[in-house]
């Protein structure tokens, strides 16, 4: 095994601190696995931490991503499910505290003393990470890693709508900003068998017309129309998946009475109007974070099986190197989604 790697490091809170640096193979502990990364994506966690619009704290220096999946390379003496060569995909909860009752619950996601890769600890955009045997779920063997990478966003997605939502055949759903979240989200309100449209603006055309593959409308600037279209209503659900606080005042005004909204995008910024429709109307807003092994599951099976395809969301992949590229087309919103080949 090499002695030293390359790795896309995040090193300082500042703008723009992100660059190749050459470090040793990461050591493993014996509940661990040594993973050699097959491909890794880019995420907007990823170019916020880069361009430094991040709202939550990071362990200078990392290692970024954490959407990735690769071959077992070697195994911690108290591993005992996993072989050498295995093909697996790895959750994002790194560390978690056994002993919360979020954990005990099922919920570790939602530990607050959970972290991450690629802001918590070290992360995927490197040859080899060290993982705890316990975030691994198999790859099968017709399922490329340019896919299986994706797993994690998908996971997003799922939690956000079959988890957290309740959206039904026949439904009509908007989802709110169409990054790889919301296009997945509304693959996913797809599979359920609504109605979907997916709002962005006049920036978004590229990744609208990714969309568009999904089997939604697209919609640039006001979907009202379209939300009351059956009974002039609202829609039964609108997903937020802008990553704006803004947002969530158009979410209000197109959800139908007794409809729900779903804020799976983060938005730092205060919000400057009332909540007083989401009263009046009687609309639940729920929020969704990340994912559990369950769903996991679920997604490798429908990744596995082509009841979602991930392709065409994936606008390139590129060496390590050449990180910058990566990460400026899917910041200039160019393609939906950067991978990455160690
Ligand atoms: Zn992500």
């Amino acid at each position: 095994m090499a002695e030293k790697m390359i790795a896309v490091v995040n090193y300082a809170p500042e703008k723009g601190s992100v660059e190749v640096r050459e470090m040793g193979v990461p050591a493993f502990g014996d509940d661990d696995v040594l993973l050699q990364v097959e491909n890794v994506g880019v995420c907007g966690s990823d170019l916020h931490q880069w361009t430094a619009d991040h709202s939550w704290p990071v362990n200078y220096p990392v290692v970024l991503g954490h959407e990735f999946g690769g071959h077992i390379a070697k195994r911690g003496k108290n591993v005992k499910n996993w072989q050498e060569g295995d093909r697996v995909v790895s959750e994002t909860a790194a560390i978690i505290n056994p002993d919360s009752p979020m954990t005990r619950a099922g919920f570790y996601n939602l530990d607050p003393d959970r972290k991450g890769f690629g802001y918590g600890v070290n992360g995927a955009m490197t040859k080899f990470v060290r993982v705890p045997a316990r975030c691994l779920h198999n790859v099968p063997a017709n399922l490329s890693f340019q896919q299986a990478c994706l797993t994690e966003p998908c996971c997003v997605a799922y939690n956000a709508v079959l988890g957290n939502a309740s959206i039904r055949p026949g439904d009509r759903v908007v989802v709110l900003g169409p990054g790889t979240i919301g296009i997945l989200c509304a693959a996913m309100a797809r599979l359920c068998g609504a109605q979907v449209a997916i709002v962005g603006l006049e920036a978004d055309k590229a990744r609208l017309a990714v969309a568009a593959q999904y089997g939604c409308e697209t919609i640039v600037g006001d979907a009202t129309n379209w939300a009351r279209a059956r009974d002039g209503m609202g829609a039964d659900t609108v997903v937020d998946a802008a990553g704006i606080s803004a947002t969530l005042k158009i979410a209000l005004d197109l959800v139908r009475p007794k409809g729900q909204i779903i804020k799976v995008g983060w938005g730092p910024q205060p919000l400057q109007f009332s909540l007083d429709p989401l009263v009046q109307k009687n609309v639940t807003l729920q929020g969704s974070f990340s994912h559990n092994w369950p769903i996991w599951e679920k997604v490798i099976g429908l990744l596995s099986t082509g009841q979602l395809d991930v392709k065409p969301i994936i606008g390139g992949v590129w060496g390590l190197e050449d990180w910058h590229t990566a990460f400026e087309k899917m910041h200039r919103g160019e393609i939906v989604k950067s991978v990455l080949k160690p």
